[in-house]
């Protein structure tokens, strides 16, 4: 009988792995035409200065429109496209069209991208990201690149030597959902950032606790005398709002601004901050 249920157990258990790994491999092959056919697009997410309330830029975030499942979200695919390298063609995808969509904004909104440390392993990413902004007219200044401390955990000359060389191009470096990584804070003496994007969770455990709030303040205080823009992600409150500008916070991202939009929605957001300045709540309500 007991051998019977082990049996039975590990029957179950491969069934669930056979299922999970032939949902991965459909989830590659769909992706893998997605990508062929262009059908990938970014969604932009205003980035608000919250001293002024103006949009200062957008960030742009891949969205997949799939015929049965609906709008895929990201958390679903990049896992996969970073397994199986599609992240290679599907982030040059996303730089093309977001440095494209962005050379039609104001001079003086910039667009994010994220980039996977992947892309920094294919050894041609300073020529995508060149290419993106001549093919686009895009000045290199309105270009900011969003990467994560994991890839800075390899301590890799190759991937030092490629940040430098796309700072030189005038493209600005965020380092994205700040504070999560396993990483010590010696990078940022070895690798200068234009900005410090702090991770949702503290910005999420804000009014909960006092160790979230201290955590912020010392973030912002790292920056200022660092000399770069901090970024609050996934600001969703009032009370979250308020509580980052009095610790002196520069910038926020998060839906109580706005969700990730397309880009037809982006024009008229911009029009309308063009003859509402400075009110964001009206902008973006
Ligand atoms: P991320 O770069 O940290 O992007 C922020 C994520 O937080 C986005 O999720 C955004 O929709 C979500 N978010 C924004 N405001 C709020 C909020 O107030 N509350 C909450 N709960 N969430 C908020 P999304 O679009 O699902 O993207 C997830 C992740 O997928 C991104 O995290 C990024 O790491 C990755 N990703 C998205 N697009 C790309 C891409 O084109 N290339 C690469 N390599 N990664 C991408
Ligand atoms: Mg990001
Ligand atoms: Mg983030
Ligand atoms: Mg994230």
């Amino acid at each position: 009988r007991a051998k019977l249920d082990a049996r039975g157990t590990f029957a179950f258990f491969e069934a669930a792995l056979d299922a999970k790994a032939q949902s991965r491999r459909k989830t590659e092959v769909e992706l893998r035409d997605a990508i062929q056919n262009d059908v990938l697009r970014p969604y932009y997410q205003p980035l608000i200065d919250l001293q002024s309330g103006r949009i200062t830029g957008f960030e742009a975030l891949v969205r997949w429109p799939h015929a049965e499942r609906g709008m895929v979200s990201p958390a679903e695919f990049i896992p996969v496209a970073e397994d199986t390298g599609l992240i290679n063609p599907l982030g040059g995808q996303m730089l093309r069209r977001a440095c494209l969509d962005a050379a039609a904004w104001p001079d003086d909104v910039r667009v994010a991208v994220n980039l996977s440390p992947l892309q920094f392993r294919s050894g041609n990413l300073l020529s995508v990201v060149t290419d993106a902004l001549k093919h686009s007219g895009l000045p290199p200044r309105r270009l900011e690149l969003e990467i994560t401390e994991t890839l800075l955990l390899e301590k890799s000359a190759q991937v030092l030597a490629t940040l430098h060389a796309l700072r030189a191009l005038g493209v600005r470096i965020s380092m994205d959902d700040f504070g999560t990584g396993y990483s010590s804070l010696s990078y940022l003496r070895s690798f200068p950032f234009d900005k410090i994007k702090i991770d949702q969770s503290f910005v999420r455990d804000l009014g909960a606790n006092r160790e979230a709030q201290a955590i912020i303040r010392s973030i912002v205080s790292l920056g200022k005398s660092l000399g770069v823009t901090i970024t609050a992600e996934g600001v969703e409150t009032e009370a979250e709002l308020s509580c980052l500008r009095a610790e002196g916070c520069h910038e926020g991202q998060g839906f109580l601004f706005s969700k990730a939009r397309p880009h037809a929605e982006i024009v008229s957001l911009l029009a309308a901050q063009r003859g509402i300045d400075g009110d964001h709540a009206a902008m973006v309500a």
